[in-house]
């Protein structure tokens, strides 16, 4: 070594030595969960701190443009994955746009069917332009434990729901679809977040049957903020501090409900609605998530996290499960599942058995309008109000829960 070099390799050490010059340890990578404002539906992109992203559902047909200008900016490269939680059209209306824009590894969905052309349409999209199509299933040397992802400096997205074939699907729920949505949990050090997708309250029994932590430093409330979710109970296992609803203003669903909203105050968490706040940003830095509207009045909220670290519960599940890096397969492979019937039509599901509303008069007619999901009693204000002439009119009760779940607000 040559004496100036000697002099450098001295001065760096002494450098690093003194505290007031060395170079602080660099701050905890952060990870990001934007929360897009895609009016009446869902999409969140998860970024890791090592960059890997996820993006969870693909919002309605009419919010392809705010998502795509979002993903352009946010995501350099393909989606490492992309998560439907269930193939309602207010989550998969703009995922194909989101993919044709950005690209993505790997796709996974519930596997649980449905017939409408444009769930089929993704399907076939994605089975031509996404390398990798799947299913949450457990492994199969390790069917009790849940599926997990690794993102990266241990942020871990855990699939709790659905377990088929381990599990069978929820039925005879107010909606099968919704039921059997695609629930994880992402972690990264004492935060972590929950994405409920449009699950129900069966989903929230089931999964309050297995032992397991849930506690969430920010829930993605199920649904919207529909009253039928976000059980007492199970808002009691996830402890959020902060809440964010996916919601369109003034939507005809009459999303969120004030019963959601109190069990949601009563345990304390901070709502953000992005029909109020537009765009939600939450940062992680593994000990406190702030989060940030992009409009509204819920400006920045700083909540701490108090979710054990993963690696520290060897007894969860979860540590024992299944780890699978993001670049690598993960779940199952579509190829055993049975394809969606080319005529779009199987057989209609049983409609509910739980009838919590009020039972409708003889007379009574019911409404549901063009593109919705949702059938009204006729004498809906929602309807009065309601823009669209075009709707469709039901004389049986049977007939329009056969196609449609029954609206909140009117309860039909
Ligand atoms: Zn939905
Ligand atoms: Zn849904």
């Amino acid at each position: 070594m040559t004496f100036p070099s000697r002099l450098l390799s001295l001065l760096v050490l002494l450098l690093a030595a003194l505290p007031g010059l060395a170079q602080p340890s660099p701050a905890p990578k952060p990870l990001t969960v934007y929360f897009f404002d895609v009016g009446q539906g869902d999409a969140a992109l998860i970024v890791s701190p090592t960059g890997k992203t996820v993006l969870i559902d693909g919002g309605p047909p009419e919010a392809g443009e705010h998502l795509v200008s979002r993903l352009r900016e946010l995501v350099h490269g393909p989606l490492d994955l992309v998560i439907l939680t269930h193939p309602h059209l207010d989550h998969l209306g703009s995922m194909k746009d989101a993919i044709q824009a950005v690209g993505a590894r790997r796709y996974m969905d519930p596997g649980f069917d449905h017939a409408s052309a444009a769930y089929r349409d993704l399907l076939e999209y994605v089975g031509k332009e996404v390398g990798q199509v799947m299913t949450p299933e457990p492994n199969p040397q390790a069917p009790d434990s849940f599926l997990t992802i690794g993102l990266g400096e241990g942020a871990t997205l855990t699939v709790y729901w659905p377990r088929y074939p381990r599990e069978p699907f929820l039925k005879n729920t107010r909606s099968d679809a919704n039921s059997n949505s695609i629930v994880t949990r992402l972690t990264y050090g004492k935060t972590a977040f929950f994405f409920s997708g449009d699950s129900e309250a069966d989903t929230e029994e089931a999964l309050l049957r297995k032992n397991t932590d849930y506690t969430s430093t920010v829930l993605k409330v199920a649904h919207h903020g529909g009253k039928y979710s976000s059980t007492e109970a199970f808002l009691a296992a996830v402890k959020p501090k902060a809440a964010v609803i996916s919601c369109a203003a003034r939507n005809e669903y009459g999303h969120p409900t004030q019963e959601a909203l109190s069990r949601l105050a009563a345990v304390g968490a901070q709502v953000f609605r992005t029909d109020q706040d537009g765009d939600v940003q939450a940062i992680s830095d593994g000990n406190t998530v702030t989060l940030q509207a992009a409009k509204g009045r819920t400006s920045r909220v700083v909540v701490p996290g108090e979710v054990r670290p993963i690696a520290a519960s060897a007894s969860s599940p979860s540590a024992s499960g299944q780890t699978v890096p993001a670049s690598a397969p993960a779940g199952a492979a579509r190829t055993g599942r049975e394809p969606v019937p080319a005529s779009g039509k199987v057989p209609a599901p049983a409609p509910s058995e739980r009838t919590e509303a009020p039972a409708p008069s003889n007379t009574m007619r019911f409404i549901s309008l063009k593109g919705s999901e949702v059938f009204h009693r006729e004498d809906c204000a929602t309807l009065k109000r309601a823009k669209t002439k075009e709707r469709k009119v039901y004389t049986r009760r049977a007939d329009a829960a056969r196609e449609r779940r029954p609206a909140e607000d009117c309860n039909p």
